[in-house]
């Protein structure tokens, strides 16, 4: 978690030639024609400078991290990294917190997740899991509470699959809420308690795109980080899938987590295919790919705009494919909304569902 120097803004505010580039894969400019990746640089230089907070520091919370923006510039200036510095000087300088940020950052605290609830992780499955395992599988927030059906699908396929793992019942939040909207401080006691718990392990895999990214970037990990979808391609290249579904068109939504930073783009394609199904692609795909609208804490921060973008990928999916897939809990939250809110005519489906419901 280093911190920028505001010289080391300026240097990188100097490189930006204008050239725009951004402009064409941020989906907060793509629906608002303002808040520009390179506005955000300037926004920050006043955010540091400034002992009032600028009239424009929201700028910076306008925007889903999605990192498209680093991937693009050809300067190769940090903006999402620009961003996190803006973000946090705000929440320390001015102690900025949108009202929900607050709650949630509160309830992450004294309950591990950021819904409040006290109920187990696990309080959805109905099968003794192996106590001890040298792999831990780390859910996440969203699916231990808002997506059970993909947790369950998660750990059919893996048992399908021969997978040994466990689940700790110390499983807290990763704490990528709570640094994405500015909040380092607590994020670091988060990241120092959940330390200890994954040291126990040889491998931790993630199940959340978002837990995957924060904890390969933010924790200082000796064992082996995957992200589920990495497992299961592992493991199924050699499996004979025989799909009682019938061969069809569907289109794949990256998450933006696992792609740009990561590289994670052919998995969850090649999978897909070997379930049966021909897959069209966004005209932005892949590393430029657009993103669903709900990350970098946008539900919270601008629920409207995060609801806009994920709009914006069902029209566009649509115009190729009836069946969306994504791996993200993230983003079949959002897409799911925005296709209830705007009356969107589409299926939008879970890749572990769908390949629990096939697997022998
Ligand atoms: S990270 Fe994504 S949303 Fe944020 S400024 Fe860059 S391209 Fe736009
Ligand atoms: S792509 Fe990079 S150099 Fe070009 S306008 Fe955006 S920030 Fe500036």
């Amino acid at each position: 978690m280093s911190k920028l120097t505001i010289k080391e803004i300026e240097e990188e505010l100097d490189k930006c030639t204008k050239c725009k580039l951004c402009e064409e894969v941020c989906s907060i400019f793509l629906f608002t024609k303002k808040f520009t990746p390179y506005d955000k640089l300037k926004v920050v230089k006043e955010i540091f400078q400034n002992s009032q907070k600028p009239d424009n520091w929201e700028t910076v919370f306008l925007c889903t991290k999605c990192e498209a923006c680093d991937y693009i510039c050809p300067e190769k200036i940090p903006l999402t990294k620009i961003v996190d510095e803006g973000r946090k000087t705000c929440v320390e300088k001015w102690g900025i917190q949108y009202p929900r940020q607050k709650v949630i950052t509160q309830n992450i605290l004294d309950t591990g997740n950021p819904f409040a609830n006290s109920e187990s992780r696990t309080a959805w499955l109905d099968k003794e899991l192996a106590k001890k395992s040298k792999n831990l599988l780390h859910l996440g927030c969203m699916i231990s509470y808002t997506n059970s059906k993909m947790g369950k699908s998660i750990i059919n396929v893996l048992e399908k699959l021969g997978v040994d793992f466990t689940i700790s019942p110390e499983e807290f939040c990763c704490g990528y809420f709570v640094y994405n909207t500015g909040n380092h401080k607590v994020a670091k006691q988060i990241i120092e308690r959940n330390s200890i718990e994954f040291k126990k392990y040889e491998q931790i895999i993630t199940a959340c795109a978002g837990c995957y990214t924060f904890i390969k970037e933010h924790y200082d990990l000796n064992n082996q980080l995957k992200h589920v979808i990495e497992i299961i391609f592992e493991k199924i290249q050699n499996k004979k899938i025989d799909p009682s579904i019938k061969r069809k068109l569907a289109i794949f939504l990256d998450s933006c987590h696992l792609t740009r930073p990561h590289g994670i783009i052919e998995p969850p394609r090649v999978i897909l295919e070997k379930m049966g199904y021909e897959l069209k692609e966004f005209d932005l795909t892949k590393e430029k790919g657009l993103c669903c609208g709900a990350d970098g804490g946008m539900r919270i921060i601008k629920i409207d705009f995060a609801l806009e973008m994920g709009k914006n990928r069902l029209e566009k999916a649509i115009e190729k494919s009836n069946t969306i897939f994504t791996l993200c809990p993230f983003c079949i939250h959002n897409l799911k909304e925005a296709a209830q809110t705007f009356a969107i005519d589409i299926q939008i489906k879970d890749i572990f569902e769908e390949l629990d419901k096939i697997l022998p």
